[in-house]
Formats: C-alpha cells, sequence, structure tokens
C-alpha cells in the first residue's frame, strides 16, 4: 500500500465527463488499497476567464482580489471531483488551500509556500478518504488567500507529495510522458522511461513545457519521485528521479531541446579595456533585460564585438539600451538579429563521455548549419543558428545521438 499524491491538469478536468473519468481512474487505485491525495487545477480556460472578468474592470486589478476571485476555478473542480467520487461510492472529501494550511508568503499573483500543515489531510486518510486539493493556492500569514503563478497546480502537488512523504507525485496530463524531443518536430521522438531532476530542469527551461519548472526544482530539492503520465491512456509515462547510478548505461544525451524565444545583439568594435563586459551589460540588467548566452570575441586592433541573447519580448528594450551605450563608448555599431533558434543537447552522460560537442557540431556542419553561439555547461551544449534550419538542426542531432525510435515503434 503506498501514499500517492495525483495531480490532473485543466484539461484533464475540463468537463463534468471528464471529471467523471479521473474519478474512475482514481477508483482503480484505491481499490488497489493505495491511498490518494488528488490536487486538481481549474477546468481548461477557466483561469483565462476569470482574469479577463477582471481586466473588464480594471487594467491593472488589486492583486488580493485576483487572486481572491481565480482561485475559484480550482474551488469549483474540487468540489465537482468530491461529488464524482462519492457517487460511485469512494469516500472523498474537497479541501481549498487555505482548508489544508498551504501557508505561503504575501505576494499575490506569485505567492511562495513556506510550509504545509499535514495533519488534516492524514486524519482524512486515516478515516479511509480520498482527500481532493486545490491546486494553485494558499493562504498567508494573515488569511488571505493567494495564488502560486500561472500553471502553479504541479508546485501544489510536489509540496503535498513532500510533505506527506508520498511514495510518488503522480502529474497527469495530455501527453503521455517526457519526450526525447518535441514530437512534432521529430514523427523518431521516444518517450523517456526516465530522467534526472536536472535534465528535466534544463528541459523545461529550454522550451519543453511539460512540467512546471518551480516544480521540478521542488521535487529535485527534497527528493519527490516524479511521473509523468497521460490522464486517459494507460501506460507508464517518464519517471524522474535523482537516481543517476546507471548513468554509465544511459544514452549519453537524454533529449534535445529547442526554442525560438531569443534574440541577439551584437555591439561591434567596442574599445578593448577592463570592465567592458560590466559597461554593457550593467545598463542592459538594470534595465530588467535577462541575458542569456554570452560571447566576446578576442581583440583586434585593439577593438572587441561583444555578442549576447535575451528573450525576444525584450528585443526592442535592449536594442534601445545598447545603442545608448554604443555611442557613449564610441563603438563602431549595433546589429541586432530576431530570426535565431537555440538548440540544445541535455544530458548527464556527458560527464563521463568526452567529444559529445565535437559530435554535435559535426552533426551540424553536415547539413551545412552554421553555428553562430556556443554556451556549455557540465550537462547541456547550446547553439544559436538561424531559425529556419531550427527543424532541421534538431532531426540531425536526433539521429546523431542515436535517440531515433527503432522502425516500428515510433508513434
Ligand atoms: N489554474 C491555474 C492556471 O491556469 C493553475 C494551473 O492550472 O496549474 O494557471
Ligand atoms: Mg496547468
Amino acid at each position: 500500500m503506498a501514499l500517492i499524491v495525483q495531480k490532473f491538469g485543466g484539461t484533464s478536468v475540463g468537463s463534468v465527463e471528464r471529471i467523471e473519468q479521473v474519478a474512475a481512474k482514481v477508483k482503480t487505485f484505491r481499490d488497489n488499497g493505495d491511498d490518494i491525495v488528488v490536487v486538481v487545477s481549474a477546468m481548461s480556460g477557466e483561469t483565462n476567464r476569470l482574469i479577463d472578468l477582471a481586466r473588464q474592470i480594471s487594467e491593472r486589478p488589486v492583486s488580493r482580489e485576483l487572486d481572491v476571485m481565480v482561485s475559484t476555478g480550482e474551488q469549483v473542480t474540487i468540489a465537482l471531483l468530491a461529488m464524482a467520487l462519492i457517487k460511485i461510492g469512494v469516500p472523498a472529501v474537497s479541501y481549498t488551500g487555505s482548508q489544508v494550511r498551504i501557508l505561503t508568503d504575501g505576494s499575490h499573483t506569485k505567492a511562495r509556500i513556506l510550509q504545509i500543515d499535514a495533519q488534516n489531510i492524514r486524519k482524512e486518510l486515516k478515516a479511509g478518504r480520498v482527500v481532493v486539493v486545490a491546486g494553485f493556492q494558499g493562504v498567508d500569514e494573515a488569511g488571505n488567500i493567494t495564488t502560486l503563478g500561472r500553471g502553479g497546480s504541479d508546485t501544489t502537488g510536489v509540496a503535498l507529495a513532500a510533505a506527506l512523504k508520498a511514495d510518488e507525485c503522480q502529474i497527469y496530463t495530455d501527453v503521455d510522458g517526457v519526450y526525447t524531443t518535441d514530437p512534432r518536430v521529430v514523427a523518431k521522438a521516444q518517450r523517456l522511461e526516465k530522467i534526472t531532476f536536472e535534465e528535466m530542469l534544463e528541459m523545461a527551461s529550454l522550451g519543453s513545457k511539460v512540467l512546471q519548472i518551480r516544480a521540478v526544482e521542488f521535487a529535485g530539492k527534497y527528493g519527490v519521485p516524479l511521473r509523468v503520465l497521460h490522464s486517459f491512456k494507460e501506460g507508464p509515462g517518464t519517471l524522474i528521479t535523482l537516481d543517476e547510478e546507471d548513468s554509465m548505461e544511459q544514452p549519453i544525451i537524454s533529449g534535445i531541446a529547442f526554442n525560438r524565444d531569443e534574440a541577439k545583439l551584437t555591439i561591434r568594435g567596442v574599445p578593448d579595456t577592463p570592465g567592458v563586459a560590466f559597461k554593457i551589460l550593467g545598463p542592459i540588467s538594470a534595465a530588467n533585460v535577462e541575458v542569456d548566452m554570452i560571447v566576446q570575441n578576442v581583440a583586434h586592433d585593439n577593438t572587441t564585438d561583444f555578442t549576447f541573447t535575451v528573450h525576444r519580448n525584450d528585443y526592442q528594450n535592449a536594442l534601445h539600451v545598447l545603442e545608448h551605450i554604443a555611442q557613449e563608448m564610441g563603438a563602431r555599431e549595433v546589429v541586432g538579429d530576431v530570426d535565431i533558434a537555440k538548440v540544445s543537447i541535455v544530458g548527464v552522460g556527458m560527464r563521463s563521455h568526452a567529444g559529445v560537442a565535437s559530435r554535435m557540431f559535426e552533426a551540424l556542419a553536415k547539413e551545412n548549419i552554421n553555428i553562430q553561439m556556443i554556451s556549455t555547461s557540465e550537462i547541456k551544449v547550446s547553439v544559436v543558428i538561424e531559425e529556419k534550419y531550427l527543424e532541421l538542426a534538431v532531426r540531425a542531432l536526433h539521429t546523431a545521438f542515436d535517440l531515433d525510435a527503432p522502425a516500428g515503434k515510433g508513434e
């Protein structure tokens, strides 16, 4: 008998029929003798609808009131799911975040969980009930309702699993696991049986949208075994763990991530003196623009070129700041490029294998794809390329690192 926390997202509870399907699924685990805590999101589209309503009153609604309102989405789902469970003979009870006492700080719309009182839930489980908890919400010290930021129900699920020392936290969603890359780009992408938290964090921050990044961080920190599964299709999903021991046996690369969210800026002919990087990036960060990749060229004629990438949304802002800096520093020119993409290979296997980066560069060279920037970490190599080659690059790398599904196994 295990204690399992199961989280169902918005599409999985998007209609009354689906909520009844979820109830039937929960019942099969109950019938197995497991203790179940279910965390649910609002019905799909509901949170957006509520935010829209608020915007009709005010462009910038007071965040305390916004939280009072958007938290109702999840409150509806917990009640419906509890009713659906009871209807099929499964004793169940719903709890809002504040009823559990998911204590958060007071930063409305992006609150952080400080502490969870697991007592109420334990009591209910002991009495034989399934406990249905509203995701995404908590309560601050003063009793105000708070919410955890968009997609926050994943975090609620993981935090509850940690607080209850659950055997597993299962995240049910509309994909059947974490894939080697986006199956819409590479038809031969495969579901991973297992991936480490570290790899999952890289994949998530590099653009894979299966899980909220904060939830993965939380699970890694507390060692909560996390499993991503399809809500309505049978299958083992993907297990996300700390375990790295058999990484020698594992493929060197677990996945290929990519995104089109970045833009590149270059300032040319900057006098090559100490403090140049700071002079350029200081004002950029003061303008609240986050920088991702950075390259400074070797100086030539006492000047250097300096290139970095920012989120595409920040491009105009960064360009403006940079033009100003260029003038002040007497740099030659500023050029920008939004038609770029970042492709990354991710895998803890890199730690024990040499030559991974060169294998990546070789694969790209074979396709005649020019690499504009490179950055590496212990478990990742990222390159910036021209956006129009993105899909070709991802496919080439997927093949080069032996990630393609064997013939007949692709879906
Ligand atoms: N309902 C919230 C949202 O749409 C939280 C969640 O779904 O995880 O962002
Ligand atoms: Mg969600």
